[in-house]
Order: C-alpha cells, then sequence, then structure tokens
C-alpha cells in the first residue's frame, strides 16, 4: 500500500485518545463503556492502516503526549478479571436470557481489540518506554496467558493464576510488582455475584430498539472499505480462483475476475446472492429509519 488508507482524520484520533480513561468493572458494557471500545476499535483499524504505510507517527504521539498505554494496559486487565470473575456467574444467573448475546460478545472481543492495538504499537521504543511501571502489569498479564495456552496444549486443565514474581525477570532488583490486577480484584472480591446481577439487568437484555441502534453504530464503524483495506490478501474469483477486482454490485458479497466468470458462476451464485441483497437492503432500510 502507497498512501495509508484514512479512517480517521488527525483532530478525529486526537479527540479518541485524549477520551480514552479507565473505567470501574461494574460499568462494563454500559453506553460510556460501549463508546470506548468504540474508539478502540477505530483506533485500532487505524494503526493497522498506518502501519502498513509506515506512518504511525501521529498515533504514537497521541498515545504518549496523553500519556494512554498505561490506561490502555489497565483497561485490558479490566476486561480480562471480568472474563474470569463476573462472566461465568452472569450466564449461571436465572434472569439471563438476552434477545442477543451480541453485547456479551462485544465486552469478549474489547480484550482481542486492546491487544491487537497494543501489539501494533509496542512495535515503537517511545510507547514501550511510556507504559512505565504498567509494562510489568502488562508481562504479567502475557505470562498468563502464555500459562493458559501452555496447560491448554498438555493437558487440557485450566492452571491457577500464577503470578510472575520479580526474581524470575532478569535484571528486576529495582524493579517493582505488578500491581493493575491485586488492585481491581481486591476492589471487586466479594462483590462479583452482584456486579453480574447488575449487569445483566441494565447492560446485557438489550431491548430490539437497543439493538438495532447498536447495530446501526457498528455498521458505520465497520464499514466495507475499511474492512477490505485490513485484509491482507486480495480477494479471489468466485469461479477461477485468480486474483478478482469486481465485486457481484448485487450482494458485494462475491468476487470476479472478469465479466465472463460472473455470468458463467451466475447459477451457482444466485440463490446465495438472492438471500444476501435481501439481507442488504433490509440493513439500508432500517438505517434510514435511524436519525
Ligand atoms: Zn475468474
Ligand atoms: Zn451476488
Amino acid at each position: 500500500m502507497a498512501e495509508a488508507a484514512a479512517l480517521l482524520l488527525p483532530g478525529e484520533a486526537e479527540a479518541l485518545v485524549q477520551a480514552l480513561r479507565s473505567g470501574s468493572l461494574l460499568n462494563t458494557g454500559d453506553h460510556g463503556w460501549l463508546r470506548q471500545h468504540e474508539a478502540i476499535e477505530k483506533l485500532n483499524m487505524q494503526a493497522i492502516l498506518s502501519a502498513s504505510a509506515s506512518q504511525e507517527q501521529l498515533l504514537i504521539e497521541l498515545l504518549v503526549n496523553y500519556a494512554k498505554i498505561p490506561t490502555l494496559i489497565e483497561e485490558l486487565i479490566s476486561v480480562e478479571i471480568w472474563k474470569h470473575k463476573v462472566f461465568p456467574v452472569l450466564c449461571q444467573l436465572k434472569d439471563f436470557k438476552p434477545k442477543s448475546t451480541f453485547p456479551i460478545y462485544l465486552v469478549l472481543h474489547h480484550e482481542a481489540s486492546i491487544v491487537n492495538l497494543l501489539e501494533t504499537m509496542f512495535f515503537h521504543k517511545e510507547i514501550c518506554e511510556s507504559a512505565e511501571d504498567t509494562i510489568l502489569d502488562l508481562i504479567d498479564y502475557s505470562y498468563r496467558k502464555l500459562t493458559l495456552l501452555a496447560a491448554w496444549s498438555t493437558n487440557g486443565e485450566f492452571p491457577t493464576h500464577e503470578k510472575l514474581l520479580p526474581e524470575d525477570l532478569t535484571n528486576a532488583s529495582s524493579m517493582q510488582v505488578p500491581v493493575i490486577r491485586d488492585r481491581i480484584v481486591r476492589e471487586n472480591s466479594g462483590k462479583w455475584q452482584a456486579i453480574a446481577k447488575h449487569q445483566v439487568k441494565h447492560m446485557f437484555s438489550p431491548s430490539e430498539d437497543e439493538l438495532k441502534h447498536l447495530a446501526c453504530r457498528w455498521a458505520r464503524t465497520y464499514n466495507l472499505d475499511v474492512m477490505e483495506a485490513l485484509v491482507p490478501e486480495k480477494p479471489k474469483c468466485g469461479l477461477c480462483g485468480s486474483e478478482a477486482t469486481k465485486r457481484c454490485s448485487r450482494c458485494q458479497n462475491e468476487w470476479y475476475c472478469k465479466r465472463e466468470c460472473q455470468v458463467q458462476h451466475w447459477q451457482k451464485h444466485k440463490k446465495a446472492c438472492n438471500l444476501m441483497a435481501d439481507a442488504l437492503k433490509k440493513i439500508k432500510e432500517d438505517l434510514k429509519v435511524q436519525p
């Protein structure tokens, strides 16, 4: 890619970075949380687009100047704790009968979005330095994940949390120990059930209208052009498999290298195309209803 595809204008990126903050575990999934999730998702996409054109200087400056790397690390650990402490309790609650599990999925996906953003940005020295002491918390987090992976690949058992001790790190004698996880667990200890109950009632039982509103916001965040720029491989022709540049204009879902291939493929593609085109039409109509 010669030029970075822009998803965010510099001013937009700055506003999103500036607004990042660490919220409480109790508010996971509420409106403010959703706004922040959307912001992180946009910054994440922008980071990938910029990095593939080696133009991530602006994002580096923003994250360093506003000192938001520690905020992102704290947010990452908070969602990890939610997943292990609140989510299992929440699923067992009697009144957990959501019309859609999409809002829950967003919380689970949140962890991946933050990891992805950090992974792209930690390529740069200034970003690593700006993590300051929270770098230990991030190493501790990574260590937990690796322990999990290792356990799964050997005996499929779920290991208990092992903490990374300072002596495990080389040259760590003057370093502090990770503190974020312990602090959040301590603050919420004994409240997991209450948090789960509150969240089922106020955040994870969306009405039809709320779901529609959410879907519209997401359709805007994940627009097709940006998504395509994020995928490294070029699309392939639905008939012959060679590199494709033309998309079926009806369903936007199948690619072709030339007109002949599309014509030949039509009998096979017709059924799927009709289904997709109908769904697309419905989404567009719903979008029009929303302001
Ligand atoms: Zn073809
Ligand atoms: Zn089609």
